[in-house]
Formats: structure tokens, C-alpha cells, sequence
């Protein structure tokens, strides 16, 4: 098992910044409020990721650093309509099988946790112990790639992997603004990223869920007057079913009529920030990040269209999950979507008509 799961570790524990990003979507997908990320020597000495998620039950905790042991879908029929952004079961055991892990986590406000911790060969059981924890979860991950020399000759500098640990951070953080995110490097607060209230993003209809005040602060850079706001009803795509549930009003459909939304809403802006820094081009689908190329295609020739050299992006597309298909890919990132050419209309339509009376 332990080869095994170093070769998972080959695809899912790529460098530092890869982990960081699988403890932070395992914090999410236990409905983490606030969640703070501590790295030292960029991440090649330290990854810690605290979070004040649900936990895991003890008699759980051994499971989920076993390969394939996810408490998230439970059959293969289940993929089609994943909700959380985890299915795998993989990251903490290939983590575990390459580094020095401990596990902590506490279900309850007693402030008494269990306390786990492997280190390559799971070789017996691991102990629990008890251990002081708030309710939530602590993953700690020392010495990256300690047991395979060759891992570790492969990473760049300290910077370069601390600014992949970042890139990652801002984009959860673009992609949860009801998530308290914080980054600290060699006990250095790197960034703040306080939860704005899904109240106050979504008390207007119209606007994105995403307030432009958290979007610079999670891009870092100031868009002042350069950024354009899109949103786009794809509602008349929906199965006519789904037409007449939101349309008769009775209360009792309010569940179906959540699950049938279809928009896309988000930012679009200039392709560098004041400092000639390239700014990012993110999809996301159902809070998923993901990389869709015929869509960022069309976006690249919309810009050319519109005489631009380009535009950067943080658009969040929010579709019934029939109309998704995501690809059992290590990454999770590829999917497929349908029907593409009507969304990819209707949202170009939207784009070029904000290009000619707005300028970026
Ligand atoms: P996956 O996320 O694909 O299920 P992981 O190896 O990332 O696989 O995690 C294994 C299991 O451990 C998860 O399914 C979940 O039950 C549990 N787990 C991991 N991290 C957390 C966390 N931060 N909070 C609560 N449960 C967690
Ligand atoms: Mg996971």
C-alpha cells in the first residue's frame, strides 16, 4: 500500500502548493467558516491547515488517511452529481504516504480532540490521543517528500513555491467569499481575507456573488473603475419542467427551484494590474475551479473582437448538475458541459454588449 500510495502521491501531491490546495478543499467540503493556512520554508518544512469545520468522528479518523476511503460519494453513480469538491479519497493517505502527517480534529465544542499521526509506512494502526482541539480539523504536514530524495531535489525556491501556496489561497478565496482564509509564511501574516456574509453578496438579485471590495483584496490588486460586472440568466435553457415550478410559486418546489438555477455571474478586467502584473483568467463551475478551454477560447476571441489584447476573468457559472460532466481526473479540474454552445452564446452576447459601452 505504501508503493501505491506513493504513486498516487506522483499525481495528486505534485509540490507544496498541491496540498495546500487538497486541505483546503477538505476544509470546505466540511462546511469551514474560517480557515487559516501556516506555512514555513515555503511548504517544504511546514503545511498546517486549521479549520472550524465539522470534524471527523474518531472511530473516522484512521479511514481518512487510508487510500480511497472518502465519507463523500456513496456509489460511482453519485459522481454525475458531486457537490463536494473531494471524491476521491486519496489526498490524505498519498499526502501521508510522502511527508510526516498528523491529523487532528474535534466534532464537538468540549475542546478535547484525537490526535493521529503517520509518517510514510502505515506499518500498524495508528494511536489515537487525546489532544486539546476546538471543534474542526488540523492537518499538519512536515517534511515533504522526506522518504523520496529524488521528490524533493525537483522543488524550486522557497519564493516560488510560497507564491504557488498563495496563487492557490486567492483562488479559494475568489471562489468562497463566505470563507474567513488567512495565510501566514514563517509565521508572517501573508494574507486576511475576511468572510463577507452571504446576506449582504446576495441582498441584490443582480449582483455577483462576489462584492468587488473581497475581489481585489483576493486578487491583491486594485480594479477601481476597470472592472465590468457580468451576470447572465440562463434560465430559459432549463427544461420546461423547471419553468413552470419557478413560475407557479408554490412553496414546496423551493428546493427544485434551487437546484434547476442556471447563471453566470462574475468580473471581467483588464489583462494587468497598474503594476504590469498579469491578472487571472478563473472559471469556476458550482464552486469548482476548473479548466474549460473551448470556453477560454471564445473569451480570448471575444476580447480580440472587441480590440483588446485581452481581459482577465472570475466568472462563476452556476448550472444543474445534469448539465455537468466531471471527469474522474486526479485533479478534478477538467469538465464537460452541455449545452456548451447555447451557455457560450448567451454569455458572449452579454460580454460583447458590456465591451462596446464599457471600456476595461
Ligand atoms: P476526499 O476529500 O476525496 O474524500 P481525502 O483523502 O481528502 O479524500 O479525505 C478523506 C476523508 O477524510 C474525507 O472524505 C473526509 O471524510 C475526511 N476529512 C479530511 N479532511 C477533513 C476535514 N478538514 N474536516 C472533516 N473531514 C475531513
Ligand atoms: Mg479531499
Amino acid at each position: 500500500p505504501l508503493l501505491i500510495n506513493q504513486l498516487a502521491a506522483g499525481e495528486v501531491v505534485t509540490r507544496p502548493s498541491a496540498v495546500v490546495k487538497e486541505l483546503l478543499e477538505n476544509a470546505i467540503d466540511a462546511g469551514a467558516t474560517s480557515i487559516e493556512v501556516h506555512i514555513t520554508q515555503g511548504g517544504m518544512g511546514m503545511i498546517e491547515v486549521v479549520d472550524n469545520g465539522v470534524g471527523i468522528h474518531p472511530d473516522d479518523m484512521v479511514m481518512a488517511i487510508t487510500r480511497h476511503a472518502t465519507s463523500k460519494v456513496a456509489d460511482i453513480a453519485n459522481l454525475q452529481g458531486i457537490s463536494t469538491l473531494g471524491f476521491r479519497g486519496e489526498a490524505l493517505a498519498a499526502t501521508a504516504a510522502v511527508a510526516r502527517l498528523t491529523l487532528i480534529s474535534s466534532q464537538d465544542d468540549s475542546g478535547i480532540g484525537r490526535q493521529l499521526q503517520v509518517a510514510g509506512i502505515l506499518a500498524d494502526t495508528p494511536k489515537l490521543t487525546p489532544i486539546v482541539h476546538n471543534r474542526g480539523t488540523t492537518v499538519t504536514v512536515k517534511d515533504l517528500y522526506f522518504n523520496v530524495p529524488a521528490r524533493r531535489g525537483n522543488l524550486k525556491s522557497i519564493a516560488t513555491e510560497f507564491n504557488h501556496i498563495e496563487t492557490i489561497v486567492r483562488e479559494v478565496a475568489l471562489a468562497r467569499a463566505d470563507v474567513t482564509l488567512g495565510l501566514f509564511h514563517d509565521r508572517k501574516r501573508r494574507l486576511l481575507l475576511s468572510a463577507i456574509s452571504n446576506e449582504s453578496s446576495s441582498a441584490n438579485n443582480n449582483s455577483s456573488r462576489l462584492p468587488l471590495s473581497r475581489l481585489e483584496q483576493a486578487l491583491g490588486s486594485s480594479l477601481s473603475d476597470n472592472a465590468i460586472e457580468i451576470t447572465v440568466d440562463l434560465s430559459s435553457l432549463l427544461q420546461p419542467s423547471a419553468m413552470t415550478a419557478t413560475a407557479g410559486g408554490n412553496e414546496n418546489l423551493g428546493e427544485q427551484i434551487i437546484d434547476k438555477q442556471a447563471n453566470i455571474n462574475g468580473w471581467l478586467w483588464p489583462i494587468y494590474n497598474d503594476q504590469q502584473q498579469a491578472l487571472p483568467k478563473l472559471l469556476y463551475v458550482n464552486g469548482r475551479l476548473v479548466k474549460e478551454l473551448i470556453i477560454s477560447n471564445q473569451l480570448r476571441q471575444l476580447a480580440t473582437t472587441a480590440q483588446l489584447s485581452g481581459f482577465g476573468y472570475a466568472l462563476y457559472f452556476d448550472l444543474p448538475s445534469s448539465w455537468l460532466n466531471i471527469n474522474v481526473h486526479p485533479t478534478k479540474q477538467r469538465i464537460k458541459i452541455s449545452p456548451l454552445n447555447n451557455i457560450m452564446a448567451h454569455l458572449s452576447h452579454t460580454i460583447a454588449l458590456k465591451l462596446k459601452n464599457v471600456s476595461i
